[in-house]
């Protein structure tokens, strides 16, 4: 459930009609709902309630500053994957002992800032990364508190390109070795084991690979206790996956999968980390465009879009399906017709979607991508010398800029020429 829906048949955000922002802020840009976000972050809290947790939202998602503030202002842990993001979490006033620093590559200097400001935990994914960690925590005079990824080698059934769980995949260590490298995490001088971490993929449509995952998991917890390590907490990662179409898809609900925890690891008497990005800023968020041009072309119509693969790269990334909406909605009994969505880059791939069934649409009309609120704005560049995507936050009847659009001053002046040019 989202807060994006008609009213007198216009498209609003909450209370606010997205036209309106459109006509003060400019296209394209994207919107996020504060009650949206609010309600997907209490729907977790609520489904693992009342075991011990934290609820990290995890930032690569979505990481302007006012929803990390709106976030974290409500509790949440934040899960970070670069000191960058880190920093984002501590602008907005998160504080260390809620952030989790995962992440394949953190390089020495990422350590150090977020040992320096405070961490509750790093997920570290390989020896060579543990062995560093432990040599800038010890320069410190800091035990860096840790949770080893482990990579159960459990197939996520989702896309390729985000399946981090199989044994193939760059991820975690292989589970079947976690002993050995537990064993040599405790004997290092500059680390504190806390538990273990595992994150098998995301946009998850079902329930039953987090299951395989988290059995083994407790299974893996009851070994290394006998092996002598306190394991304290259990990270099991995020990657609950969310409806992009409003009909067949029906992903499993926070509540399921709070539940799959209880039964999976609840005994265990850990506290329990999630890491969900998707299912809290996803349908949190919609980008709206304008239509440029229709263009007739051969046995088909394109619509012609000022937003682009540059604006939400997702379609041309994953082949993602995103829901488009006109803002202005079709009178009952209006018929569709087939169009082809595309943005202006001069790229074929910078297509929306082929075929998609829209009432006649003409030049100046608004349309919304639905479900663009994660992995939209973050993925956004200047390809082409767009200036980035502003985003826009609504609660209520009130809504703010909370990045503006650039000028095209400002997208020249990042650039230098030398002086001998
Ligand atoms: C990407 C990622 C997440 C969030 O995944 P979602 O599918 O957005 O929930 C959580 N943890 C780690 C380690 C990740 O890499």
């Amino acid at each position: 459930m989202d807060h994006f829906l008609y009213r007198n048949g216009s498209l609003h955000a909450e209370e606010v009609p997205l036209s309106d922002i459109a006509a003060t802020v400019g296209t394209p840009f994207y919107c996020y709902s504060a009650a949206t976000l609010e309600r997907h972050y209490r729907l977790f809290t609520e489904a693992l309630t009342p075991l011990p947790h934290l609820v990290c939202f995890a930032i690569k998602s979505l990481s302007n500053l006012a929803v990390l503030k709106l976030l974290g202002d409500l509790g949440a842990g934040m899960d970070v994957v670069s000191a960058g993001e880190y920093l984002r979490a501590r602008a907005a006033g998160v504080p260390g002992d809620r952030i989790v620093f995962s992440g394949v590559g953190k390089t020495r200097e990422e350590m150090r800032i977020a040992l320096e400001g405070g961490i509750r935990q790093f997920n570290v994914e390989s020896e060579p990364e543990m062995r560093a960690l432990s040599e800038v925590a010890s320069s410190m005079g800091l035990r860096a508190p840790i949770a080893v990824r482990v990579n159960p080698d459990v197939d996520a059934r989702t896309h390729e390109k985000i399946a981090t769980g199989k044994k193939e995949n760059k991820f975690g260590i292989p589970i079947e070795r976690a002993s050995e490298v537990y064993a040599e995490a405790a004997a290092l001088p500059g680390l504190e084991v806390m538990g273990i971490d595992v994150h098998i993929g995301s946009q998850l449509t079902e329930l039953e690979p987090f299951e395989q995952a988290y059995l083994k998991v407790a299974e893996l917890t009851g070994r290394l206790r006998a092996e002598g390590h306190e394991i304290r907490r259990l990270d099991l990662g995020g990657g609950l996956g969310i409806p992009y179409t409003r009909s067949n898809e029906a992903p499993p609900l926070p509540t399921d999968y709070g539940a799959l925890i209880k039964r999976t690891v609840g005994h265990l008497g850990c506290e329990i980390e999630i890491e969900p990005g998707r299912l809290i800023s996803g349908n949190s968020g919609v980008l709206v465009s304008r239509v440029i041009y229709v263009k007739n072309g051969e046995g088909r119509d394109f619509l012609i879009l000022d937003a682009a693969m540059n604006d939400l790269v997702r379609p041309s990334m994953y082949g993602a399906h995103h829901d488009i909406v006109p803002l202005a909605e079709a009178a009952p009994g209006t018929e569709s017709q087939p169009y082809d969505v595309v943005g202006p880059v001069c790229e074929t791939g910078d297509t929306f979607a082929k075929a998609r069934a829209l009432p006649p649409m003409a030049e100046g009309d608004l349309v919304a991508f639905r479900s663009a609120g994660a992995y939209g704005a973050v993925m956004a560049s200047e390809y082409n010398s767009r200036p980035l995507v502003p985003e826009v936050l609504v609660r209520g009847d009130h809504f703010a800029v909370i990045r503006a659009r650039p000028t095209f001053d400002e997208m020249l002046g990042r650039d230098s020429i030398p002086e001998w040019l």
